[in-house]
Formats: structure tokens, sequence, C-alpha cells
């Protein structure tokens, strides 16, 4: 057990028990032209695996449940779990899959009438979802609530990696933070400047600490309303690392690579390549690196070298790294970099929100449950 969190161990015997999986099988679709839907990637259902098995193999019977996409409270044939039953029954046979939480209204709503028809007929609970445990829905604080309950194998490793980054990281401690908002950052920049030695920042986020820094940015993407927050920051004297060259479009909309300083009508969609070289020798020189968002616009190949290098610094460091955030991993991917990295969270979300608060709705219920001493 740790910190009082419940894992499987903690469950006693589970031989001819029912137990309530609660997953992240929210996994990409794509349409067919005849209507049916397909799993673009299955990377979600597979990392379930070791939780079912393990339960499987010691003579449970596994009854698993999931959100995916977000029908509003209703059914919807666009979300049905169909494709995911007909992957997961290929991967694990024998396990039950529950049809789209989320088509109940309960689910969101938290209803407790919905949470008595999930736990119905179960004996124990297990979250193995991650990507879900910010959210205090139903599914994720209900059933911990009446039944014994614990973290999977998936949830149990989210949490050991991110806390251990929050409470013992090894220094030097570098995060690079990307992505389009500061807004949705905000929370978890000001917590990272507590316990890193340096916090890196490209994407469009950059935008806004120039524009707190007084430069010229043209017609880049940034949040006005945020200026002061940034500028506040800056002012702290927190070692921040900002871009010293960027990339982009010049007002006739042609490829253009600028100093500081972007010129009016300007756009900047990524790092240049000496903040590249900068960004990258940081990850080098660290022993421990969370990354969280693109350093540019990397779905355009033209604005994908700084997202580039930055993985490429990833997968090269001898540091312990973590990455989080859904465009982050998709990014890895896309380069075949994925599995070089120590720790690829499958929550984005939720990676940010646990670094930051140190703790999620999903883990404080399971705190709560009838197995764990209070
Ligand atoms: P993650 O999912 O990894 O947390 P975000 O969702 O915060 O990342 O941000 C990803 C998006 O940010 C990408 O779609 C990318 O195109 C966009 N982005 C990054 N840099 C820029 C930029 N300079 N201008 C416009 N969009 C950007
Ligand atoms: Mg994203």
């Amino acid at each position: 057990m740790i910190e009082r969190l419940p894992t499987l161990e903690d469950l006693g015997d589970v031989s001819g028990r029912t137990v309530l999986v609660r997953t992240d099988f929210n996994v990409p679709l794509e349409s067919l032209p005849d209507g049916t839907r397909r799993i673009t990637d299955d990377f979600r259902i597979r990392a379930a695996l070791p939780t079912i098995e393990w339960l499987g193999e010691r003579g449970a019977t596994v009854v698993c449940a999931s959100h995916l996409g977000r029908p509003k409270g209703a059914p919807d044939p666009r979300y049905s779990m169909d494709p995911v039953a007909a992957r997961l029954a290929e991967l694990a046979p024998g396990v039950r899959l529950l049809e789209n939480l989320r088509f109940d209204p309960g689910e969101e709503k938290n209803d407790p009438d919905f949470v008595s028809r999930l736990v119905r007929g179960v004996d124990l609970y297990v979250d193995d979802a991650f990507g879900a445990a910010h959210r205090a829905h139903a599914s994720i604080v209900g059933p911990p609530r009446t039944l014994p309950s614990a973290m999977g194998r998936l949830l149990q490793r989210e949490v050991e990696v991110l806390l251990e980054l929050r409470r013992r990281p090894k220094h030097p401690f570098v995060a690079v933070l990307g992505g389009s908002k500061i807004s949705d950052k905000l929370g978890v920049v000001e917590a990272l400047l507590e316990v890193v030695d340096s916090l890196v920042i490209g994407g469009a986020m950059c935008f806004t600490f120039m524009a707190a820094q007084g430069l010229p940015i043209g017609d880049s993407l940034f949040e006005p309303d945020q200026v002061e927050t940034c500028r506040r920051l800056l002012s702290t004297g927190k070692p921040i690392l900002l871009p010293e060259d960027i990339t982009g479009v010049d007002e006739n909309g042609n490829y253009a690579t600028f100093g500081r300083r972007l010129p009016p009508g300007a756009m900047g969609f990524d790092i240049g390549p000496g903040s590249a070289a900068a960004f990258s020798d940081a990850i080098m020189d660290a022993r421990t690196v969370f990354w969280n968002g693109p350093m540019g616009m990397f779905e355009d190949d033209r604005f994908a070298s700084g997202t580039r290098t930055v993985a490429q610094a990833m997968a090269d460091t001898k540091a312990f790294t973590v990455v989080g955030g859904g465009d982050s991993a998709a990014a890895l991917a896309q380069f075949g970099l994925d599995d070089r990295i120590d720790h690829v969270s499958t929550g984005g979300g939720a990676s940010l929100e646990l670094l930051e608060l140190g703790d999620l709705p999903g883990l404080e219920a399971l705190r709560g449950a009838p197995n764990v001493g209070h």
C-alpha cells in the first residue's frame, strides 16, 4: 500500500469473485465509409491488460467499464463500445465490458442510483483509469464507498512515478512545457517552479511570456489576460528558460526564422533551431525531465523540428524521463521514440493535476474504501 492507497494485493483472495475494473478505454476511432468505426490505436486497451490478467489468473470474473468520447448522457451509436469490445475479446477473451458509462447521465453527475446499479452483483472494485482519475464521476468515486477496492497496475505506476517527481526528484530536475494555452497549465507551472531547477517553455505558451517581457510577438497566438501572471512569474527570479529564436511565417505567409523579436504581421509556430539546441542541452544535462506540450505546431511538418529535437533529447538523455499530455505522446509516437521514454503517462489532464495538487478525486475515493484501515 503506498500512502494508504490500496494495491491489487490488498483485495485479498479474488478467486470466484466478480471484480468491476474501471478502465480508460477512451481510444481514438475513425469512421469507415460503411458507417462503422475502427480503433486507430489500441494502446489504452493493452495498457489495462496487466491488471485484467492478474485478476483473471487468480480466478476472478472481470467486468470492465469505461467511457468513450463525449456522448451527452444518452445512448449514441457513434460512441458505442462495440469496437472496443471486439478488440478486448481478442486481447483478453472472457472479459465482460459494460456499455459506454457516459450513455447514462448519472455517470458525470455522480448519481448515487447509477452507482448502485454499477456495483450490483459486484464484489470488488479496481480503478485502472488514470486518465479519468481527476474526475469525480460515479464510476470513479462511487464504488469504493461500499466495495473493497484497489488501484490497478497502470494507475499504481502513474501515481508512483508522478508523486516521486513531485516529492523526491533527482536533481537537476528540468520541466519542459509547451502546447497551446498557458491558462490550462498555470497551476502546474506554479507547482513545478517550486521543485524544478529549470522550467523550459516553448509552444504557443512562450509568446505570452515573451509579451510579458515586452518583446514584439507579431500576430502569434498568445493570451492577453495571462500576460500579467507571466510577468509576476518572471519577476520571482525562478529559473524560466524561454526561446532565443522562433520559426514561423512572415507577414506574407512565407516560412521565416526570427530572433526574439517578431515583426508586425509575423506568426511564430515553433521554437527556432538555437532554442531547440539549448532546450536539448538542458534535457541532456538533467537527471529528471518532465515534458508536457509540443514545442510548436508539429502537425505541420515545417513546424515539427522543435518538438522533434526535444523528443530526440528525451530519448537520448540518461535522465529519468516522464511525458504527459495527449499531443506530446502522439508526437513521440509519430517520431517512433515513445519506447525510449521511461514513463509516458496515459492521462494528460490527470498527470498535470496530480503534479499540481499531489492528489486526485479518484485516489481520495480509494483511500476511503472499506479494506483500507482508518
Ligand atoms: P498536450 O496534449 O501534450 O498537453 P496541448 O493540447 O496543450 O498539448 O497543445 C497541443 C497543441 O498546441 C498542438 O495542437 C499544437 O499544434 C499547438 N501548438 C503548439 N505550439 C503552437 C504555436 N506556436 N502556435 C499554435 N499552436 C501551437
Ligand atoms: Mg492536447
